[in-house]
This record gives C-alpha cells, structure tokens and sequence, in this order.
C-alpha cells in the first residue's frame, strides 16, 4: 500500500513540497486540498515576482542557504519548461551619504552569502540605471524576474501527470493525529492520511493549531500594495531599483521592478491589513484583527515601529505617499506616472516578546511538518524548500 500524504495548501511551496514527494521515487498517494478554486491565489500569486539572489540574509540561516539553492533550481525548471525569465539585475540605491554604512554592511553580508555584488559610485550606478539618483550603489547582476503564478500551474500540471490528486475548493476545517496516522477533516468529508504537511501560507499558524501544535509565533498579516507606472514612465527602471533596506524592519522598502512581461510596477508597501486576506485597504475581519491587535507580540512591535506603521498606512490611503517614497529612487517620476495597481498580502511571523521571525520555521510532530513561516524569499527557494519538507515527511511516511 502507497503511504499517503496530505498537503493542505496549492501555493508555491506546498506545490514544490509534492513535486519532490514524486520526485523520491517513493510509492506514495499524494492529495493536495486547496481551499480557493485554483492553485497560486494568494500569496504565490501576488507577489512582486523577483528571483532574490539571497544578499540580505543572515548567513547561516535557512533563507540564506535554500534562496541560493533554490534560485539556482527555480532557474534550470523554467528554462527547462520554457517559463520566461529574465536574470535583469539590480542596484540598490543609498539616496543619503547616512544610508552608505548600511550599503556597506549589505555588501559584506552578500559576500558572506557567496552573492556577487558590485559596489558602484554614482557614475557608474547611473550606467545602468541612467534615471536614478543616489550618493552610491550596489550591483546585483544575478537578481531577476519571473512569474510564480506561471511556474505554480505548470508545477500543478507536472504533477497532475504525475498522479498526484489536487483537490481545489476544499478547505481543512480541523483534524487530529492518531496512533497510526492523521484524520484531516474539511467542509465536505474528513481524509485519512499516514502524514500531513501544512503548507497553508497565511493561515498556516491557525491550521497548526487545529492539529493540536501550539506554535511560538502568530501570523500578522501585512498588506503590500503596488503602483503601476504608466507606459510613458517606463523607460525610467530597466531592471529592479531598490531602496537600502532598513535593517530594522522585514521587508525591504517602496522598490521599482520590471517585471517579466515588461510592466513596471512601484511597490510593495507594507502596512498592517485587516483581514489575513485582506487585500483592500476597506477589507476587514474583526476576529482577524482582533487577533493581531490583541497579541502582546504585536502590540510591543507596533510600539517600536509606530513611525513607520502610520507611514506605511499612508501609502495604503494615498498614492501621492506612494509616489514620493518611489520618487527618491527616480525624481523624473511624475505623480501621473502612477497609478493603483495590484495588491498582496505577506504572513509575518511575530514573537511573543514582539521581536520578527524572521527565517523559516517548520515545526515537526511524530506525523505532520507544519511550515509555519515561509515569507520572501520562499518563492524564489521554494524548489528547495520543498525538498527540506519532503525529506521531513517521507521520514514521517
Ligand atoms: C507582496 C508580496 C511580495 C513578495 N515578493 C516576493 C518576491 O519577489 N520573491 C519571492 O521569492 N517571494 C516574494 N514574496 C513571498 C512569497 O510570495 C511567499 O513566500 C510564497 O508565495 C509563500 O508560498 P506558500 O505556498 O507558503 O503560501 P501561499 O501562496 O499563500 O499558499 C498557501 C495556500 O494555502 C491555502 N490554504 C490556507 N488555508 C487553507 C485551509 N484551511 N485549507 C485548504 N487550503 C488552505 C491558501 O488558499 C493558499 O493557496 C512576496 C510576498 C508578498 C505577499
């Protein structure tokens, strides 16, 4: 009898985590239960699409090891599957002198992650990137841009092909170990399964803890909105302009990307949404929010970046804010040249004590691997990250 597996979740890492179950050769029936009609709906599917080249990480972590790895392997599969791609480039821009420090410690922290960078004055920065302004610049030849709603159906199709059952429109409603293996229990009827693998993205906390786990961390979601230039505009960004980050905060600031269909897009923000899924500024759930408000990990996060929150809500009211944080990269940005565009949500894992989780997290039981935090760069080292949770679960099988 093949042993079965369950993955709750048809985003891009539950999809990678079953290409590898088949992938091992091992006689297995596996089952993925995707609650939303199709795969990639969330936050796969509502991304900004950039293949990261891993610079930022703290060497040594998961991030830093499986966005290496993991770019490397989403590379070979889309060339392999003729998925378009484009390895573009990036500069990440100091607009003021105080920001130089910063962009010196990123370009230690890339070499220490085997990342090539290059670090150049503003002349040469403006070589590639002739509209955009700044005091200096690191090079990032190997940073690029594809579509991880692409690879995800072709990843379905591949598996499809390759027996494995996905289930769209079914929702896991809650379920439990047992001696010998696990009930998973939906809207319609419960599935037996000798392992469970919860890839469950934005709810992937709340999943864990219907299968009895009690994870340190709580998912807050944070909504990122972008800006769509206008065509006249897009001669202005040829491949990505980043801001330098702050080291403070997860995410990475108002960027400019080209991506790989050509479009040119400002953004994400990140301000605190209302709903898990909420992708509108208007969209709110008061049991979600009430969730986030009320933990004690958040509100002590809120506190030390209260600053940064109201600006970060601003933007998500006004695309004049939108448009002036994307400026300082690119000063011929007009207000014209924006407009509101698409919208995403990011799960980010918060302590107890309000301090960030920030690398992946997957908790194991004698019969589940829950991946309880896989934020940026998941996409990129998703192939990777699938083969880590694979090698989890076959070890349950
Ligand atoms: C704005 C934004 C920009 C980003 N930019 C990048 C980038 O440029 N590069 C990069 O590498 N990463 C980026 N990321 C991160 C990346 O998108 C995510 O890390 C990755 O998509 C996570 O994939 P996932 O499969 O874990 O989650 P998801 O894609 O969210 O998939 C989880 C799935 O689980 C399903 N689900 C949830 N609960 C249940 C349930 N009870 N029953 C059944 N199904 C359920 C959901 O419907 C969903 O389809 C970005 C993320 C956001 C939001």
């Amino acid at each position: 009898m093949p042993k079965r597996v369950v993955i709750i979740g048809g985003g891009i890492v539950g999809l990678a985590t079953a290409r590898a179950l088949v992938a091992s050769g091992r006689p297995l029936a596996i089952t993925i239960l995707e609650k939303e009609s199709t795969v990639a709906t969330h936050q796969t599917g509502r991304n900004s699409g950039v293949l990261h080249a891993g610079l930022y990480y703290r060497p040594g972590s998961r991030k830093a090891r499986l966005c290496r790895e993991g770019k490397a392997e989403m590379e070979a599969y889309c060339t392999e599957r003729g998925i378009p791609w484009t390895r573009s480039g990036k500069l990440v821009v100091a607009v003021a002198p105080e920001e130089l420090p910063r962009l010196e410690a990123l370009r230690e922290r890339a070499g220490q992650n085997g990342v090539e960078v290059e670090r150049l004055a503003p002349e040469a920065m403006r070589e590639r990137e002739p509209h955009v302004s700044g005091v200096g610049a690191l090079w990032v030849p190997e940073t690029g841009v594809v579509d991880y709603g692409v690879v995800s159906r072709a990843l379905a199709a591949e598996l499809r092909e390759a027996g494995v059952d996905i289930q769209t429109g079914v929702a896991v409603t809650g379920g439990h170990e047992t001696a010998s293996g696990v009930v998973v229990e939906t809207e319609a009827r419960p599935v037996d399964a000798d392992v469970l693998v919860n890839c469950a993205g934005l709810f992937a906390d709340r999943v864990a803890r219907l299968f009895g786990v009690a994870p340190e961390v709580l998912l807050v979601p944070f909504r990122g909105e972008y800006a769509d230039l206008a065509p006249q505009a897009h001669h202005l960004v040829r491949g990505l302009i980043y801001p330098v980050p702050d080291p403070a905060f997860p995410f990475l600031g108002v960027h400019l990307t080209r991506s790989v269909d050509g479009h040119v897009h400002a953004g994400p923000s990140a301000a605190l949404a209302f709903a898990r899924e909420g992708y509108t500024f208007g969209t709110l759930k008061v049991g979600e929010l009430a969730e986030s408000l009320g933990a004690r990990g958040f509100r002590t996060l809120a506190r030390q970046h209260w600053r940064m929150g109201l600006g970060e809500l601003g933007r998500s009211v006004s695309l004049g804010a939108f448009w002036r944080a994307a400026r300082r990269l690119v000063p011929e940005l007009k207000r014209e040249h924006v407009a509101r565009g698409s919208s995403g949500v990011r799960a980010q894992a918060v302590r107890p004590d309000g301090s960030l989780a920030d690398d992946f997290v997957i908790e194991q039981t004698r019969r589940a691997v829950h991946v309880i935090n896989a934020p940026s760069p998941a996409a990129t080292a998703s192939l990777a990250i699938g083969r880590e949770i694979a090698a989890e679960a076959l070890a349950r099988a």
